[in-house]
């Protein structure tokens, strides 16, 4: 398995193969995944380590007592470049959907108001990021299950809220597709143009962009069915904060203040389920996400939050980087 979580579900998929013992007794084990950091940590980031770190940091990415000097460093420093990242993305990310608009021959007023919180020059705008295959179980749409409800957090003209997607589906799955399409319907409603940006063609070069650039990484899967949600790895190790239900990597990653962990709902009925999860990740977006976000007001540096970014630093570069998962297999 890829997680724990993962190694404890396949154990009991194989069972059968091993019918005189238990599941757990079974060979089946897990190595957690992790990421190759100098693949997806962003360029601003080695600049910010290569100031405020001792010198050879690369080579020493599973040494927790080195991570833990980002406590230290100064807030706005790391304010700073984690807000140029940002900045960089918005740009990158009106550049692909410029091309997308001139190609379908769309208006110059559609272009204004689907990029007006996209702004390279006013990065300060709270933004999250869902980006991955959209099977179904990762649940793109969850959150407009209170479509309402969605409309008035994103829509607050004091605290505006940007949630980017971007995804692909395999080309057979059709309810995958459906989704898909429901949602980048949305980026033209008058209920969410401007809050809710989909970009198409999602590749590795604009996964690096979304995971480095985006304030908060939701991941909403239906339990225990993500066998690892690497791409939240690859966020938190720029510095952005995990907003997932516990389930593959982050059931272990989650430290209580490295992010936001959301308990999975305990109940069979789907459509029931599915609502009590949304109705979990709404709750803590409004209740915790917002508020610590634009707690030191529009612009400035919140140092509740720049805690927490350094935290998720701190806790998830030494435990899931590639060289403890390559250490980890070969020491069986
Ligand atoms: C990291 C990555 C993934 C894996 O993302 P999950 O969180 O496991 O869904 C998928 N696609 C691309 C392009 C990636 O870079």
């Amino acid at each position: 398995g890829v997680s724990r979580i993962h190694g404890r579900v396949s154990a009991r998929l194989v069972a059968d193969q091993w019918p005189e013992i238990r599941p757990e007794e079974n060979p089946v084990g897990f190595v957690t995944n992790g990421v190759h950091v100098p693949t997806f940590l962003h360029q601003t980031w080695a600049e910010f380590f290569d100031r405020h770190l001792p010198a050879g940091w690369v080579d020493r990415l599973s040494d927790a007592a080195l991570w833990s000097a980002l406590e230290r460093t100064p807030d706005e420093d790391f304010w700073a470049a984690s807000q140029d990242v940002k900045s960089r993305m918005f740009e990158s990310v009106r550049g692909r959907l410029s091309a997308e608009f001139a190609a379908k021959g769309m208006s110059g007023s559609q272009w204004r108001q689907v990029v007006r919180l996209l702004d390279p020059d006013r990065p300060d705008v709270l933004t999250i990021g869902f980006a991955r295959r959209f099977a179904t179980y990762k649940r793109a749409a969850l959150l407009l299950k209170d479509r309402a409800r969605l409309a008035r957090l994103l829509g607050d003209a004091e605290r505006p809220v940007l949630l980017l997607f971007a995804g692909k589906a395999h080309p057979a799955d059709e309810p995958g597709k459906s989704v898909l399409r429901e949602i980048k319907q949305l980026m033209l409603t008058p209920e969410f143009a401007g809050r809710i940006v989909f970009l198409d063609d999602y590749d590795m070069r604009l996964a690096r962009w979304l995971v480095a650039g985006c304030d908060v990484w939701l991941n909403n899967p239906v339990a225990p069915l993500e066998a690892s949600g690497t791409s939240g790895i690859k966020a938190a190790i720029n510095g952005r904060l995990n907003l997932s239900v516990l389930d593959g990597w982050w059931a272990e990653g989650f430290d209580g203040g490295n992010g936001w962990g959301i308990p999975p709902a305990q109940v069979q009925d789907a459509e029931r389920r599915d609502a009590l999860d949304a109705d979990a990740i709404l709750d803590t977006l409004e209740e915790e996400v917002v508020p610590l976000y634009y707690g030191a007001g529009a612009g400035r540096c919140s140092a509740e939050w720049v805690r927490r970014c350094k935290r998720a630093q701190m806790t998830v570069i030494p435990r899931f980087n590639m060289r403890r998962v390559v250490s980890d297999y070969a020491s069986g």
